[in-house]
């Protein structure tokens, strides 16, 4: 059995933040994880140039039961502190759009970075190892048993994640352990998800597969997104979709614009008088990809007309196709191709300042665990850097 006074469990990116702050405190820290290599989420994320942050990361990027419990971690520790410890490692990031920051090379530098922090605050690392229970023992101390070994420890921090990915080693062990002491755990569900369609929606669709159109798309609580739409062979993708995806319900309809720039009604009256002769599927396909184009047609939601043959009523209806087209989802690809998991341990049981858990002295829970999820682009990070390096300073 090994003594030591900190046990994080999960060497990803709020588990190493966190180990290697308690670390620079003279903390005795191990990090423990499942994983032949720390950090895989983070490896994949970005397209294999992880989005590490976002220069406007502010609380309202991020859901969460209790919309205040982010704002103290998100403002001890910043983007723009996590900007200065890359910096400070000689990182070379490029911002992409939005605010997001990406590394120009790899995402392994940031892995790099986080392994070379821990090393030098003294954390050791312990892979290839599951950790299978937690137990509270009456002298106030913790055994964190392992497939291998077994810990004795003051502290445990869990930073194990959530349900997202489990080819990539997501386990439910953050969720079991935290109701195993009288933690609520609010209901989980995959979020930044991309949509599932119903077979009559897919067969519209078929062969639209890696068409992205900009769109500004509504969820019908009235959330709003404008980014690409991307469609894919099983529903519909891109950044806007997996935005809107965590504010989307099951039976729920979102609505998107795909004319978001354009007065679409004056465009239309303009084709009549000015281009007449026209026929819609030409004059839609300069403004949207003309395959699109095509299967609304196919579909009857755009008539096969020249554009001087449209009434005034059709013209409106024709505007409203475009600016605010419906679509109900079927269900979402779920957590095999989530980016993240909503819902998780209830923040009203944890501080906002140390993370540690209000009813159990000693326990801790940072990332994705916790009901806090980010928007995509880069905001999931930041709450990792921010909550493990608030727990850091505490545990
Ligand atoms: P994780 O990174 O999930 O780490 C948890 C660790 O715990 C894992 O290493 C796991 O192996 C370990 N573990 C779990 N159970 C056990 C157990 N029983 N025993 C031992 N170890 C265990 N966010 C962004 O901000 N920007 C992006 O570009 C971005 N891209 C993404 C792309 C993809 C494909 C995915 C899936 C997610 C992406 N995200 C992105 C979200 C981001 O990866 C997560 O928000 C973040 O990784 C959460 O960090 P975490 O440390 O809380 O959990």
């Amino acid at each position: 059995m090994q003594q030591i006074e900190v046990v994080v469990i999960g060497a990803g990116a709020a588990g190493l933040m966190c180990a290697a702050q308690a670390g620079y405190r003279g903390r005795q820290v191990a990090v423990v994880d499942m994983g032949k290599k720390p950090g895989r989420k983070i490896l994949i994320s970005g397209g294999g140039r992880c989005n590490f942050t976002n220069e406007n990361a502010s609380p309202a990027n991020y859901l969460c039961k209790n919309p205040h419990f982010i704002k103290s971690c998100l403002s001890r520790y910043t983007q723009h502190d996590f900007i200065e410890l890359v910096d400070r490692h000689g990182l070379a990031y490029h911002h992409k759009t939005l605010g997001q920051l990406f590394c120009d090379n790899s995402a392994q530098d940031i892995v790099d970075i986080l392994l070379t922090e821990c090393d030098w605050a003294g954390v050791s690392l312990h892979l290839r190892q599951e950790v299978l229970a937690v137990e509270h023992q009456a002298d106030g101390r913790y055994l964190v048993k392992t497939t291998t070994q077994t810990f004795n420890c003051e502290s445990v921090v869990i930073a194990a994640g959530g349900l997202t990915m489990p080819k990539l080693g997501a386990t439910p062990i953050g969720y079991k352990i935290a109701e195993q002491f009288g933690l609520t755990v609010l209901p989980t569900t995959a979020a930044l998800v991309p949509f599932t369609l119903h077979d009559h929606d897919k067969a519209r669709f078929d062969g639209l597969s890696g068409i992205s159109v900009d769109s500004l798309v509504t969820s019908e609580s009235g959330i709003q997104f404008r980014e690409n739409i991307l469609f894919t062979h099983r529903g519909l993708s891109g950044p806007a979709i997996l935005q809107i995806s965590s504010f989307w319900k099951a039976g729920e309809f979102v609505s998107i614009n795909l004319l978001p720039d354009l007065d679409v009604q004056a465009q239309f009256h303009d084709w009549r008088s000015e281009q007449g002769q026209k026929s819609l599927k030409n004059l839609l396909s300069t403004i949207l990809p003309k395959r699109f184009i095509e299967a609304l047609i196919s579909d009857g939601s755009i008539p096969d007309k020249n554009a001087n043959q449209l009434s005034h009523t059709e013209i409106e209806k024709l505007t409203e196709t475009l600016t605010s087209w419906k679509i109900k989802p079927n269900g979402t690809e779920g957590y095999r191709t989530a980016e993240v998991t909503l819902g998780g341990v209830d923040t009203d049981e944890l501080s906002s300042k140390t993370f540690e858990a209000k009813k159990q002295k000693g326990l801790y829970f940072i990332g994705e665990v916790t009901d806090v999820t980010g928007w995509l682009g880069g905001y999931n990070f930041q709450y990792a850097w921010s909550s493990g390096w608030a727990c850091g300073q505490a545990c």
